[in-house]
């Protein structure tokens, strides 16, 4: 089975592709103007910000950047289209043969560029009553479309794919994919000699539905030693199938000219000077082969927060990897929510000199953990010093009241110190550490001579 790919993503920017118009505009049709609706005598400007993305997610995916690109006019009639055309890259795409890694395969990537989307069509009413509504607050709202070599093998492995990489553009260019169902995907599947593609598949969760029927449906064609016939098919959410959409339209249809109004861009410079982000996956890459630790955990850290990945790489520096991940994936995960804004303060100073004390064995591990907790500040309001913390003076003079014999055993030996540090323990339910506690007793014992 082979399935290709044309993924279309929303590409962050705060005006349209050709016009400055916003991008978030909410009620039907307020978010336009001339240039977006194709009124007579507009005329498009590019927006250098979609333009920007579009270069760095073609060298992300490590495609040849065209230096010198140009937009063209696709031609069809629809309503969704009120000028006639679709303002795309044809023949000078911004990048051509890339690839991205995913799972250990390969997967071409045979062009990336920048399109604007058409309007919104949406049908209301009961079957045979329908109405046709049209929001033009989508037209020219900037897209990048990604289109892949046949290199995917399953309808799961082509989810995957996508999931993946919407994740790693998401921290690479801050792609919003609010919702699984804002990502469209056209993708082509073939089991025998011919393709058939399924048309303008709406989220990620149809696209594995739609792909796996079918593959059923072809099979069972084979089967039967029919042939399949090269078609375009669309899928019904609805019904879960995939049905004829139209004939199959030829390139040569959309009537492909030069956009006049727009004129050329050389943006090879550019691409050689954009520097680009270091993206989860590859991080994560990086982090299992330096620090010794497998690529699943690798993953889930650098996922859950750059800063907890961030203090990862610090505490290996300082400790065994084994010691660190044990750290990191209990105590410090667990306290997270009170710890990262902490860790981001300090750089995670208090954490890390836990972790090495810890390892050193200068402290037990319950120590280590309510250190860990002052440091979060889960009790810090209850654990001043000893001179402003009259609960932990009364408790250690009582207990020293109540035997005189530590009191003198204390004068030749520090260890005599442990009944009482093991009496306050219990008393305040591990509240304060072994350390503090110290302190107290040497302070009031200090006060008796
Ligand atoms: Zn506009």
């Amino acid at each position: 089975m082979r399935i290709g790919l044309e993924v279309h993503l929303q590409l962050p920017t705060r005006s349209k592709l050709f016009c400055s118009c916003p991008t978030n505009g909410d009620a039907p049709n307020t978010s336009v103007c001339p240039t977006c609706l194709g009124l007579p005598g507009s005329k498009p400007v590019l927006n250098r910000k979609a333009l920007e993305l579009g270069i760095m997610i073609a060298k992300f995916l490590d495609c040849r950047i065209n230096d010198r690109i140009w937009f063209s006019r696709k031609t069809y009639f629809y309503p969704d289209l009120p000028k006639h055309f679709q303002i795309t890259q044809y023949e000078s795409p911004v990048g051509n043969d890339g690839h991205y890694e995913h799972e250990g395969k390969r997967i071409g990537i045979w062009r990336v560029h920048i399109e604007e989307d058409p309007g919104r069509i949406k049908r209301v009413g009961r079957s045979g009553e329908e109405v046709s509504l049209i929001d033009y607050n989508r037209s020219g709202i900037p897209l990048v479309e990604i289109v892949t070599a046949p290199d995917l093998e399953s309808p799961e492995q082509a989810r995957a794919f996508i999931d993946q990489l919407v994740t790693e553009l998401r921290y690479l260019v801050g792609i919003n994919v609010q919702d699984e169902t804002s990502v469209r995907v056209d993708a082509n599947l073939s089991i025998g000699e011919e393709r058939v593609e399924v048309k303008n598949v709406q989220g990620l969760k149809n696209l594995e539905r739609a792909l796996r029927y079918e593959a059923t449906r072809q099979t069972k064609v084979l089967d039967a030693g029919k042939r399949i016939v090269r078609e375009t098919r669309r899928y019904d959410e609805e019904r879960k199938i995939t049905l004829p959409a139209r004939e199959k339209e030829f390139e040569e249809d959309y009537g492909y000219i030069g956009e006049p109004d727009l004129g050329e861009y050389h943006i090879g410079q550019w691409a050689r000077e954009t520097v680009l982000k270091e993206t989860p996956f590859a991080r994560a890459e990086r982090m299992s082969a330096e620090l010794d630790i497998p690529r699943q955990t690798a993953r889930q850290v650098v996922l859950t927060s750059g800063s907890l990945a961030d203090l990862l790489e610090k505490l290996c520096k300082e400790v065994p990897s084994e010691k660190a991940l044990q750290w990191l994936l209990g105590p410090i995960s667990s306290n997270w929510g009170a710890l990262e804004k902490v860790i981001d303060a300090d750089g995670g100073a208090c954490v890390i000199d836990i972790v090495k004390a810890d390892a050193s064995g200068s402290i037990t591990d319950s120590e280590a953990k309510i250190r860990l907790q002052k440091c979060a500040g889960v009790k810090s309001e209850g654990t001043p010093a000893c001179a402003s913390n009259p609960d932990m003076i009364s408790m250690v003079n009582s207990f020293l009241d109540a035997h005189p014999e530590v009191v003198k055993d204390l004068r030749n030996n520090a260890k005599a110190a442990n009944s009482v540090i093991g009496h306050v323990m219990k008393e305040t339910k591990g509240q304060y550490s072994s350390k503090d506690i110290v302190e107290c007793v040497k302070k009031e014992i200090s006060k008796r001579v």
